[in-house]
């Protein structure tokens, strides 16, 4: 059994039926979760039996291939997978909070155009354990304090339902990971089923929709899932999640001048958002050297969508290392 995918339930029962005490497993989680120590021989307070060999249960951290650092201080990681596959992490160090960024799929098969790693198609599910490996990397690997995740990484999550909720439970009990689900965000590009299913999750935590576009015209363009579940569709699911949660959505909107900039897109916008309970951030694309307008477009269309929403400017972090989901993936391939 893999320690990481294993909720802490999981890992009773199976000490359990090692006819060893159900307290054993809340040792090996402390040590592994707490103390950082993966080397069961060093897990001193635990039994010959479980310190020499597992008993079945493996511990094994992903295998970081490539990093990089930028400027800002964001960090961006290559991680290998036990059948060689990688994936990218993020880490996002801010004032006062520190960001994970995680993957849920080995590539993705969404296909959104703006996306190196929706152009590269989609090869398999991580499992629990290796999305939860991701958070664990950065905090016992790399030694780095994290108050905060986001599935955003290379993937879509909610088209890894099953092993998605299962690691936000490992992540959310304070037993294992120990992050509170205020802290946890999911961003989808609008999987309208599995945002329904969401909701009858036993924790809340935050839903962020990668919308892009304020009309079916536009956003289908660049964003195939559009075609299958228009803009009608994504709305009427978020309001009964945000019925039943109480909790505020967020939409990303990444301002691409000529596309889905101007006065009528923040009109059309403002009509597809008004009354709720939502923030909309506006996002500023990288400004390719010597073409500054791009992010003076994202500050005059927040602007002109702030007096009817709440809304925030954001620039995308480390600009200078390959900061785009999926080029340092690339970069490790070649
Ligand atoms: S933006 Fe997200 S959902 Fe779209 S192709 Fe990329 S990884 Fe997949």
């Amino acid at each position: 059994m893999d320690l990481f995918s294993s909720t802490k339930l999981d890992l009773e029962e199976h000490i359990t039926d090692l006819n060893l005490p159900k307290f054993r497993a809340k040792q090996l989680l402390d040590w592994v979760y707490k103390k950082g120590i993966t080397d069961t021989k060093k897990m001193t307070n635990l039994p010959h039996s479980l310190q020499e060999s597992t008993l079945g249960i493996v511990i094994l951290p992903l295998k970081e291939k490539l990093i990089q650092r930028s400027k800002d201080l964001t960090q961006k990681a290559v991680l290998e997978l036990s059948d060689g596959e990688l994936i990218e992490t993020v880490y996002i160090p801010e004032q006062n909070r520190a960001t994970v960024c995680f993957s849920t799929q080995v590539g993705c098969a969404m296909g959104c155009e703006f996306c190196a790693t929706g152009k590269s198609g989609f090869s398999r599910n991580l499992s629990a354990g290796e999305i939860v490996g991701q958070l664990y990397y950065w905090k016992h690997t790399k030694k780095l304090s994290v108050t905060n995740a986001v599935a955003m990484g290379q993937g879509e999550p909610l088209a890894n339902f099953e092993n998605f909720k299962k690691a936000i439970d490992i992540i959310n009990d304070p037993d294992c990971f120990g992050l509170g689900a205020r802290h946890l965000t999911v961003s989808t590009c609008g999987i309208v089923p599995k945002i329904r299913a969401l909701k009858e999750a036993p924790w809340q935590i935050n839903l962020s929709v990668s919308l892009h576009a304020p009309t079916d015209e536009l956003r289908s363009q660049i964003m195939p899932i559009n075609n299958k579940f228009p803009l009608k569709e994504l709305i009427e699911v978020i309001e009964e999640y945000i019925e039943a949660t109480n909790r505020r959505v967020t939409f990303e909107y990444t301002v691409v001048p000529g596309f889905n900039d101007g006065k009528e897109n923040a009109k059309f916008l403002i009509e597809l958002l008004r009354g709720l309970l939502c923030h909309v951030n506006v996002i500023a694309v990288n400004p390719i050297e010597g073409k500054g307008e791009n992010a003076f477009s994202a500050e005059q269309f927040a602007k002109l969508i702030s007096r009817d929403l709440n809304v925030t400017l954001r620039r995308s972090r480390g600009s200078d290392i390959d900061a785009a989901c999926g080029q340092l993936k690339r970069k490790v391939i070649e």
